[in-house]
Parts: C-alpha cells; sequence; structure tokens
C-alpha cells in the first residue's frame, strides 16, 4: 500500500549497539543521555540490582526474576540474553510503537541479543563499539585490579571471542573518546549507514 510505512522500512529505524564487554557501551549511552536527550533509548528490564544513582524507569526496569520469566514467557521482549548472571531484555512494545511511527529507536544491548535482533529485524542498523587498541580492553577488563588471575583469564578469553563479532555489523565506532563516540553514533541515527 503505497505511503504506508513497510516492516523492513520500520525496522530501519533501529539502531542496536553492541559490543565487547568493557568497551564502555554503558558510558556512550550515559553520554547520549546527558547530552543528546532527544534521542530515543530503550529501557531494558533487568533482574540485576540497582546500582547507587540508577532509578527503576530510567536506567532499567528493575524487576525479579519471577517477572523476568513471565515476560519471557509471553514473548513481551524483542531480545533477552542472561548476562553475569543476571537476565537483561527489551521490552518488545515500545519499540514497535516508536518504529510504527516512523520515529529512530537506539537499543544498546550486549551481543547475544543483537543476534537475535538481527535474526528478528535484517533490516536495522548494527553499530559495533571496539576498544581503541586491545591494550586497552586489557587494561578496562582488568580495571581495578581487585579480580584473581583465573577471572582476568576468563575476561580476556571472552574478549578475544567478542572482538572477533565485528565483522557481523553494519558499522564500527571506536571508543577512543566517550564525547566523540556518543556524537558519531547519534549521527548514525539519522543518517543510517544501511
Ligand atoms: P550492566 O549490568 O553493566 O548495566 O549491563 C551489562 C550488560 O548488559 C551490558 O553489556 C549491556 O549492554 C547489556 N544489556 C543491557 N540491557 C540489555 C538488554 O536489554 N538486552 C541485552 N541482551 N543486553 C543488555
Amino acid at each position: 500500500i503505497p505511503g504506508l510505512p513497510s516492516r523492513a522500512a520500520d525496522a530501519a529505524r533501529l539502531t542496536v549497539l553492541s559490543g565487547p564487554s568493557g568497551v564502555g557501551k554503558g558510558s556512550v549511552v550515559a553520554e547520549i543521555r546527558r547530552h543528546h536527550p532527544s534521542v530515543w533509548l530503550s529501557v531494558s528490564v533487568t533482574t540485576r540490582a540497582p546500582r547507587p544513582g540508577e532509578e527503576h524507569g530510567k536506567q532499567y526496569y528493575f524487576v525479579s526474576r519471577d517477572e523476568y520469566d513471565a515476560m519471557v514467557a509471553a514473548g513481551e521482549l524483542l531480545e533477552h540474553a542472561e548476562f553475569a548472571g543476571n537476565g537483561y531484555g527489551t521490552p518488545r512494545r515500545a519499540v514497535e510503537e516508536r518504529l510504527a511511527a516512523g520515529r529512530p529507536a537506539l537499543l544498546e544491548i550486549e551481543l547475544q541479543g543483537a543476534r537475535q535482533v538481527r535474526a528478528a529485524m535484517p533490516e536495522a542498523q548494527f553499530v559495533f563499539l571496539a576498544p581503541p587498541s586491545w591494550d586497552e580492553l586489557v587494561r578496562r577488563l582488568v580495571g581495578r585490579g581487585t579480580e584473581d588471575e583465573d577471572t582476568i583469564r576468563r575476561r580476556l578469553d571472552a574478549a578475544v571471542v567478542e572482538l572477533a563479532a565485528e565483522k557481523e555489523f553494519d558499522v564500527t565506532i571506536v571508543n577512543d573518546n566517550v564525547g566523540q563516540a556518543a556524537t558519531e553514533l547519534v549521527e548514525l541515527l539519522s543518517v543510517p549507514v544501511r
């Protein structure tokens, strides 16, 4: 039907930001919340406890494991994944309403979730956030130096696998400077690469 946006056109308005753990996806999104408040960001559900300063409905909807399981079972999540012992997922309805209105939407999710979205909505735009270098990612993962050697080794092994996922994405943004990375991402929302 002419004039009526197709599902493919809707999905094309969706941008998914993902990347290795420790690369700074959360910082880029925090920067967007602060400096680009007109950008529409999906608010995920999670079973993890709020960190100091986090508010229900703002960074996340904090739900119990039972509530989360019920949402999964009811098909209310566009994608969902377990990460570090907690469940995370994207509420489907808010994203679909946004896209149906012809407006851009941004998700920030880990890699398993990004793959699920790609399977469901291949027309979406997939953005990989990359570390400036392997050494810098190691520095961020080793972090405060409070973890034991085994934990650090597991994280580094996972990082090698996660970095290889870059080739599955449409475009890469290097997180050298968080403000710059946020600006590049916001630019992609209005001028998609696909
Ligand atoms: P954090 O607990 O540090 O806020 O997030 C941990 C990880 O979960 C991050 O890699 C973040 O991108 C990911 N994440 C946050 N929300 C979602 C979601 O709705 N779905 C998926 N698959 N991952 C998410």
